[in-house]
């Protein structure tokens, strides 16, 4: 006997595993007949045969073949034909063959995936083993999902919605017809994603990276941008979707809606021009005003007149604070038409903050206001906008904590870079406020808060401001223990 030989299984136990195997099937590669050898205990139970009566027939005598679509190649005798001729492995991925359950007396639908492994002697095909795994829940799935995604897109076409369906895989977009109409086109025609990135305003073509790369960390995915027609008139629209992740985790599909925003956006155009055309025409009276006070001062100067003098100085402050809001409204208004600058400058910040809280002494003492600095921080920004966000973090904090109180302020350099930091010991924030605080517009609703004037464009204001410097913003803060409101700024960079 030879060493082979003595490896070899022996034709029982080899004649056992093949039975015992899921749904094989040897047959010989005597094309047309294809005799049956050998099936599996699976096989006969799919094909409701006994083994008895099929091994040694021709397969299509005893599986008699559909014959009405000739130039179907997955049917059996177009593949072990194939197998037999070339010698070559042939897979049939998925196909349908119903099955007979003789319980219910009917034919339930069936769906198979089968490969067909040659098996040579010599140089000749001998025999096909042909295997076959059932499929039909894989397939029944696929299919209630396309059909539940189809409901979904009928019923958003239905509502008007216009709709997207973005396959990150092989780049293919599906474009509803309403929102081929909302980029200026016939309801027919087709839009790739390029196309629609194409007819982004140049200005807002970042907007649009940079929400996309934000979908990538969030899965959320909206912006709002400008895009130019094929006709050249300009359209504003609002994106939002969802992107989607498979098994592995990789994002594949963005889902969403587009609306034509044009109208709310002319309007919100118009309201900050109306902002900043009232603010403007303000500014002069009232500097005048804030002038007369001034001279008025000078002159009584030596006045004994307590009245006088109280009147003076509350009218100031007043005129301040106008001056102050209005100054605010401007810079909402050219933040909001894109039109803030930032006039940088390399200064101390400690400086800065020294000075603010000398100005905030003078107009009113009424807080205990610590200063701790800690070695000199030189930032590169602009001083009147970091200013400007000092002086809102220590207004506040004096509008909502206690008379007499305490105020420190601190700076120092943190991982973050130069960091400026306002505590308080007041009211204090809910988490679920402290999150919309920096929200135009948003302002506390609490017994506490509400009776303190403001707009809530403060601390929105402030934001923004830190934004453009790219630096961070954030707030601390317990209810009924006091907050702290800090803000860092990029490390200088070296000359
Ligand atoms: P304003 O104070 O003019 O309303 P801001 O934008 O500066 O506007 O502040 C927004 C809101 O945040 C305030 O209305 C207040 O409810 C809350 N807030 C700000 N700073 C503090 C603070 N130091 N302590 C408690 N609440 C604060």
């Amino acid at each position: 006997m030879t060493r082979e030989q003595q490896h070899a299984l022996p034709d029982e136990i080899f004649k056992i595993i093949f039975e015992k195997s899921p749904g094989s099937l040897l047959v010989g590669a005597d094309a047309p007949r294809f005799t049956i050898m050998a099936a599996s205990d699976d096989y006969l139970k799919i094909t409701s045969s006994i083994r008895e009566d099929i091994l040694g027939k021709g397969f299509f005598e005893v599986f008699p073949d559909d014959a009405s679509d000739p130039d179907d190649l997955t049917t059996a005798r177009h593949v072990f034909t194939k197998v037999a001729e070339t010698g070559l492995k042939v897979d049939v991925p998925c196909y349908q063959c119903d099955v007979y359950n003789a319980d219910t007396k009917a034919y339930e639908v069936h769906f198979w995936s089968c490969s067909n492994i040659p098996f040579s002697c010599g140089n000749k095909v001998a025999y096909i083993l042909n295997t076959v795994v059932d499929i039909t829940a894989e397939v029944k799935a696929r299919q209630a999902a396309t059909e539940s995604e189809n409901r979904l897109r009928l019923a958003a076409e239905a509502t008007g919605f216009a709709t997207f369906d973005w396959d990150l895989k092989d780049e293919k977009n599906y474009c509803s017809p309403q929102l081929v109409e909302l980029f200026g086109y016939p309801a027919d025609a087709v839009l790739t994603s390029t196309d629609v990135f194409n007819m982004v305003h140049p200005d807002d073509k970042e907007i649009v990276i940079n929400a996309f790369n934000e979908a990538y960390k969030t899965g959320v995915y909206h912006y709002e941008v400008r895009i130019i027609w094929p006709d050249g008139s300009l359209h504003w629209i609002s994106t939002r979707g969802k992107q989607i992740s498979d098994e592995e985790k990789t994002n594949t599909r963005i889902l969403g809606t587009v609306l034509d925003i044009t109208e709310s956006k002319s309007d919100e155009i118009r309201k900050n021009d109306f902002i900043a055309m009232a603010s403007h025409e303000l500014k002069t009276p009232l500097t005048s005003i804030k002038s007369y006070i001034q001279i008025l001062a000078k002159k009584l100067v030596n006045t004994e007149d307590n009245f006088v003098i109280n009147a003076l100085s509350k009218a100031n402050f007043q005129v301040n604070k106008m001056t102050d809001l209005i100054h605010s409204f401007l810079d909402l208004s050219k933040l909001e038409s894109g039109k803030l600058q930032l006039k940088r400058d390399q200064f101390d910040i400690n400086e800065l903050i020294s000075d603010t809280i000398t100005e905030f002494i003078q107009a009113s003492n009424t807080h205990n206001i610590e200063f701790e600095p800690h070695g000199i921080l030189e930032v590169d920004a602009d001083r009147d906008k970091i200013g400007q966000v000092i002086s809102n973090f220590l207004s506040n904090a004096i509008k909502y904590s206690p008379r007499g109180s305490t105020i420190t302020i601190t700076s120092k350099t943190t991982d973050c870079g130069p960091t400026v930091s306002v505590t308080d010991l007041g009211v204090g924030i809910k988490p679920k406020d402290q999150k919309r605080l920096f929200q135009r517009f948003y302002r506390v609703d609490s017994d506490k808060t509400m009776t303190v004037s403001g707009f809530g464009i403060g601390l929105y204001l402030a934001g923004e401001i830190i934004q453009c410097h790219k630096g961070k913003i954030g707030v601390e803060s317990a209810e009924g223990e006091g907050s702290t409101f800090y803000f860092s700024l990029p490390v200088f960079p070296p000359l």
